[in-house]
């Protein structure tokens, strides 16, 4: 086999992300998936101006619209009482962005990156696990447990949360939050789904617990995420997240968040990791890239986002350091791409944390809470202006690139309820 100009392991969202960026610049990017097939599995994924930006780069985004929802709010209620505490406008914020909050599910998603790569020409190859990576002189390789090895200027490593090409660079293990993930898909023609806004994202939270729902496929289905700690995780058992402690840990929510439990996946779980965070991403020819880089809690839905921005930025930095002839002085790209990436990511993984935190409060503190959403501004954007403004390229780059509109534009009137990205 000849060898291509990149190769990247992992044909998750990030994989295929950057995957097809690379192929954007004229590069031969050949993809290696441990998986017999490509897919994704999980129902829903939120996807905020930071990457709908990105699509729409890459010619994707109408077509990605034309998938999923484009809601008109996002909406946090209580848990417990079923509350309003806040809200985003997300119309309004569209407008302060330039590009909408979508939301779509995981495998339309995947699909409509597996065949922008297919058209780009990227040699997508299954049943290949990587399972040792090494620089060499003119590059890096990596073989494969079939003992195959394969060759290219430079490794992508987009291969997820146990990632093997992290080794590399720290010696660190996934955190367990203890929290679990439920998640289930229910059909347009169940009451269930005709007694919500599917224009609306919304989170309950409560303590030890949160409950997402929100519209996908155009309102075909709707999305539902279950969320709460484990006692068996805490306890230190090994068979955390079962079903019974899904419904033990909602008993006390209100009855919208209770009635929903039984659409819920009762079958397969996920438990929820993240890692600290790493400053280092780069190992000779060899970069990590999404969850291998800065897996994260899915508490502000940055995760994907994340690892899409990786490959758009890692693209732009091939275009900037392409000498005449074609050839990329790699190791200036890499180093580029290092200069700007770990250091929001890291606040992402961090914010992350923080805010699960917030959202989980019991007691007086969740009182607080209350009252401070309560309290803000819902066209009050310096929560989200570092992350849904246009992705850095550079670490001297402004985020807060766009146009504002002045807050005075702001349709008045409405809850002045404050919101947060869920
Ligand atoms: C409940 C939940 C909700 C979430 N919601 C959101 C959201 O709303 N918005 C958002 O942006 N993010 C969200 N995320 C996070 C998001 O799902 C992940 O961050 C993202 O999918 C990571 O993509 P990735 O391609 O980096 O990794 P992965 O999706 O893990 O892909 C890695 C790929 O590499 C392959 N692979 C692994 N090892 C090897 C190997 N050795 N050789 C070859 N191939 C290999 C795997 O088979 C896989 O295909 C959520 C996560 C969870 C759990």
């Amino acid at each position: 086999m000849s060898h291509p100009d990149v190769i990247v392991v992992g044909g998750g969202i990030g994989g295929l992300g950057a995957a097809f960026s690379l192929t954007r610049q004229g590069l031969g990017v050949r993809l290696l998936e441990s998986a017999p097939a490509f897919g994704e599995v999980g129902a829903g994924i939120q996807l905020a101006p930071n990457c709908t930006r990105i699509l729409d780069d890459y010619g994707l985004l109408e077509e990605a619209k034309s998938l999923g929802v484009v809601p008109d709010a996002m909406v946090m209620r209580d848990a417990v009482d079923g509350d309003e505490l806040t809200r985003l406008d997300l119309r309004h914020l569209e407008q302060r962005y330039g590009y909408p909050y979508l939301v779509i599910h995981r495998s339309d998603l995947h699909g409509l990156l597996l065949r922008a790569c297919e058209r780009a020409g990227v040699e997508l190859i299954n049943d290949a696990q990587v399972t040792s990576y090494e620089n060499t002189r003119a590059g890096a390789r990596v073989t494969l447990a079939s003992g195959e090895t394969h060759e290219a200027g430079v490794v992508i490593a987009a291969d997820g949360l146990h990632s093997v090409a992290r080794g590399l660079l720290v010696d660190d293990e996934p955190v367990s939050s203890a929290y679990v993930a439920y998640r289930g898909t229910v059909p347009a023609e169940q009451p269930r789904v005709t007694s919500v806004d599917l224009g609306e994202v919304v989170v309950y939270v409560g303590p030890r617990c949160h409950f997402v729902h929100y519209g996908l496929r155009g309102g075909e289905l709707l999305n539902q995420v279950a969320v709460f700690e484990s006692p068996k995780a805490l306890a230190g058992r090994d068979d955390w997240g079962t079903p019974d402690e899904l419904d033990a840990a909602f008993a006390d929510t209100c009855d919208f968040v209770r009635d929903g439990l039984p659409f819920m996946w009762r079958d397969k779980w996920w438990r929820m990791y993240d890692r600290n965070p790493i400053m280092q991403w780069v190992h000779g020819r060899i970069a990590l890239l999404g969850d291998s880089a800065h897996p994260p809690l899915q508490y502000i839905a940055q995760g994907a986002i994340m690892a899409v921005e990786d490959g758009w930025v890692l693209g732009e930095h091939v275009a900037r350091h392409r000498a005449e002839g074609g050839t990329v002085d790699w190791s200036a790209a890499l180093a580029a791409y290092e200069a700007v990436r770990p250091e929001h990511c890291r606040r992402v993984l961090s914010t992350s944390r923080a805010w699960g935190e917030l959202w989980h409060l019991d007691g007086p503190a969740r009182e607080q809470r209350n009252a401070l959403l309560r309290a803000r501004d819902t066209y009050d954007y310096s929560f989200t202006d570092w992350l849904f403004g246009p992705t850095a390229v550079t670490p001297d780059q402004e985020p807060e690139m766009f146009t504002p509109i002045p807050l005075s534009s702001a349709p008045v009137g409405e809850a002045a309820l404050a919101g947060g990205a869920a």
